[in-house]
């Protein structure tokens, strides 16, 4: 069962949402029509493939894209009922890194090789006026224990290279705690660690998540990972949120033929000798999106209408909907 209530607030609500990306080949529509929200305390998860544009939808929702590249072409993205889209860029500063923070897959990525863990692990506090110089220190050290980093003082002087990818993302954690954020999005961000560390980070967060009060948007593409600590899951595909739902619905009941076919892929622990099924084909790129249904080219189940008619959102519970031809007429 879902452990939130039915009465907490929305705190992020994207609402018909579509995004497209200057390239060479034109303005390709990498993002088509999603919405989702998020309550507070509640944990979603953003899932597929490699390619479906979750990862340009969580550096869209703070405008982390470069502007020039990235044209918002309808919907909304309500923060506490603000329009992130219409703020303009010093609003926006104060949102990202303050109220709304990041963990990114790579942390050696996020942290510079020349600069002590202590001056980066300060900056956002300092930047936004959070208190003095002593008073970021303090908040590191005690971010760090909370971590799990032992020898605090020692790991604060230390440069990013004398530590392991796993201790880096416990530090990139604790960077992206210290201004107190509500909403934390961390895309794939066990994903480049050693796979024995992996759940050790996994137990952090869903810790930290409890303790600090925070939001969490988890972006993964391993349903099977995300299944055990998600309140609230989304599957997107080639650009669409195809079904949502809470754990319960989607990974207990999965309706969309794509959400089905991602859980059969991976093994089952309630049934080890189940054959895992492999999609064929790929996800196809934005320049090639289907007219019809983006997944009409690897759905076992396809049929001519798929074809030529983007399917609808079907409604199937207060909170669950999936988008394809199959639903039509098993509406709530
Ligand atoms: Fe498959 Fe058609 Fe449903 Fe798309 S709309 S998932 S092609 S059955």
């Amino acid at each position: 069962m879902s452990k939130l209530s039915e009465d907490r607030k929305i705190l992020l609500d994207v609402k018909d949402f579509s995004l497209d990306l200057v390239t060479e080949n034109g303005s390709l529509p990498v993002i088509q029509d999603i919405s989702f929200q998020i309550k507070e305390g509640e944990f979603l998860a953003l899932v597929g493939e490699s390619g479906c544009g979750k990862s340009v939808c969580s550096l869209a929702l703070t405008k982390l894209l470069p502007s020039n590249l990235a044209k918002y072409k309808s919907g909304s993205i309500l923060f506490q009922e603000e329009d992130i889209i219409k703020m303009d860029n010093m609003s926006i500063q104060k949102l990202r890194g303050n109220q709304i923070s990041y963990v990114f897959q790579e942390p050696f990525s996020s942290l510079n090789p020349l600069k002590k863990i202590k001056d980066q692990i300060i900056e956002a506090f300092l930047v936004h006026g959070m208190g003095s110089k002593q008073e970021a220190l303090d908040k590191a050290e005690y971010l760090l224990e909370k971590v799990g980093i032992t020898d605090v003082k020692q790991r604060l002087n230390s440069y990013p290279n004398h530590m392991s990818g796993g201790m880096l993302q416990r530090i990139s954690i604790a960077m992206a705690l210290i201004t107190d954020p509500i909403l934390l999005i961390a895309d794939e961000p066990t994903s480049a660690i050693d796979v024995t560390i992996q759940a050790q980070l996994i137990h952090l967060l869903m810790e930290l998540k409890e303790q600090f009060s925070l939001s969490v948007l988890f972006i993964s593409h391993d349903i099977a990972l995300v299944s055990h600590m998600a309140d609230r899951i989304a599957v997107m595909y080639a650009g669409e949120i195809v079904e949502s739902g809470t754990i319960e619905e989607v990974i207990d009941s999965p309706k969309h033929p794509y959400t089905q076919a991602l859980l059969n892929s991976y093994p089952s622990t309630d049934n080890l000798s189940q054959e895992l099924e492999v999609i064929p084909g790929i996800v196809p790129s934005p320049i090639d999106y289907p007219i019809g249904c983006h997944f009409e080219q690897r759905c076992k189940y396809k049929m001519d209408i798929c074809r030529l008619k983007k399917p609808n959102h079907i409604k199937l519970s207060e909170s669950h909907s999936a988008l394809c031809h199959l639903l039509e007429g098993k509406e709530k």
